[in-house]
């Protein structure tokens, strides 16, 4: 397949760029660098089967020759309103990368005739009130709360997909992309997972928001890329969570990420840097994952964990 990526300098893109041509197929890259890093594409400089566009996926998009599948997945994607890569710190261009950018790539899809694949997310579950989290429940998300500019543009993105697959029977698919983490995350995005294993080893005690009671159920990324190849390659239209269910408090990471990088500076505890919409609870039913896809993460938090951190050490030795 000939098959456009867009975020593809981002920590996903990157990964599914490398698989794609891994496989053989030949990879068109779009970026325009907003949270992304080039450093995370650079080897595929020179490789015939790799083409990079720089471009802003909410103006017009043009694909020079044949598409076969189009992989949304550009779109700031960090919560944390004390990064300048968070998407709070960027609301209208993250609002018009899910709502126009997935407008355009739906009509670059349907030029060609290819196979579509959204990348949304656990949040359109907003703070969920449902546990674990299905595919058929509806969430509850505040529509004007500091999330809602990612959480409303995803939520209006899986809708346009799916009124381009009912209207304009475009052959689509959406998966719900639960907290994954790995190489390749921006080590400055404010995410829980770079912030904390920055944070350890530099020898500095972890920020917890709140009181840490909240949950996650973190994903290795090799596991959510083998999700995601499998749904696009299946005739799955509705949407599929993939993640790993293993809920874990965000005290609990904290404290097994000190172990790990054996820190002794213990955990702080940040009340007012917990947000209002921060979900309490997130898990994901990955029931239609293994029915339909036939999958489920293999990699345990340990193992994950341990090859996160070494390529964190790496990039801060390059400092
Ligand atoms: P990321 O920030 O590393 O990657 C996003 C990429 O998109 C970046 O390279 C960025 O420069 C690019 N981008 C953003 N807006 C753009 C625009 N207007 N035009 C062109 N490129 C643009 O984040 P990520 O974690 O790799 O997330 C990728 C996708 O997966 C996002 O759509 C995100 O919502 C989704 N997702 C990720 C997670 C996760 O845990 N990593 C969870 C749920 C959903
Ligand atoms: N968090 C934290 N300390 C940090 C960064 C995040 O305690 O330095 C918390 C955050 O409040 C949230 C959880 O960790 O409850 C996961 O945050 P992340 O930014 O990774 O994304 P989210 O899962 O909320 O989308």
């Amino acid at each position: 397949m000939r098959i456009l990526i867009t975020g593809a300098a981002g920590f996903l893109g990157s990964h599914l760029c490398d698989y794609m041509l891994e496989r053989g197929h030949s990879v068109i890259g779009l970026d325009n660098f907003v949270t992304g890093n080039p450093n995370n594409i650079v080897h595929l400089a020179g490789n015939s089967n790799f083409l990079f566009i720089k471009h802003d996926v909410s103006n017009f998009i043009f694909v020079p020759g044949k598409v076969d599948a189009v992989l949304h997945f550009a779109s700031p994607a960090s919560p944390n309103p004390g990064s300048p890569f968070g998407y709070p710190s960027l609301p209208i261009q993250t609002m018009k990368a899910g709502a126009l950018g997935t407008h355009n790539t739906l009509g670059v899809a349907k030029a060609h005739n290819a196979r579509y694949l959204l990348a949304s997310t656990s949040e359109i579950y907003g703070d969920p009130q449902e546990h674990p989290q299905k595919e058929t429940y509806w969430g509850h998300a505040d529509p004007i709360g500091f999330r809602s500019v990612y959480d409303e543009a995803k939520r209006f993105a899986e809708a346009i997909t799916m009124a381009y697959h009912r209207f304009h029977h475009l052959d689509t698919r959406i998966v719900r992309i639960f907290n994954t983490y790995g190489p390749r995350m921006r080590l400055d995005d404010g995410r829980v997972v770079p912030n904390f294993i920055l944070q350890s080893l530099k020898k500095e005690p972890l920020t917890v928001f709140g009181s840490g009671d909240q949950t996650r159920s973190f994903c290795y990324v090799s596991d959510l890329i083998d999700g995601i190849y499998k749904l696009l390659l299946s005739d799955e239209h509705m949407p599929v969570n993939i993640g790993n269910p293993q809920e874990i408090s965000i005290l609990q990471f904290a404290e097994e990420i000190n172990r790990l990088t054996r820190n002794s500076q213990g955990i702080i505890l940040k009340k007012d840097k917990r947000l209002g919409d921060d979900p309490q609870r997130r898990q994901p039913d990955i029931t239609r994952a293994k029915a339909v896809l036939n999958w489920e993460p293999k990699v345990d938090l340990v193992e994950g964990l341990s090859k996160t951190i070494e390529y964190f050490k790496h990039e801060l030795e390059k400092e």
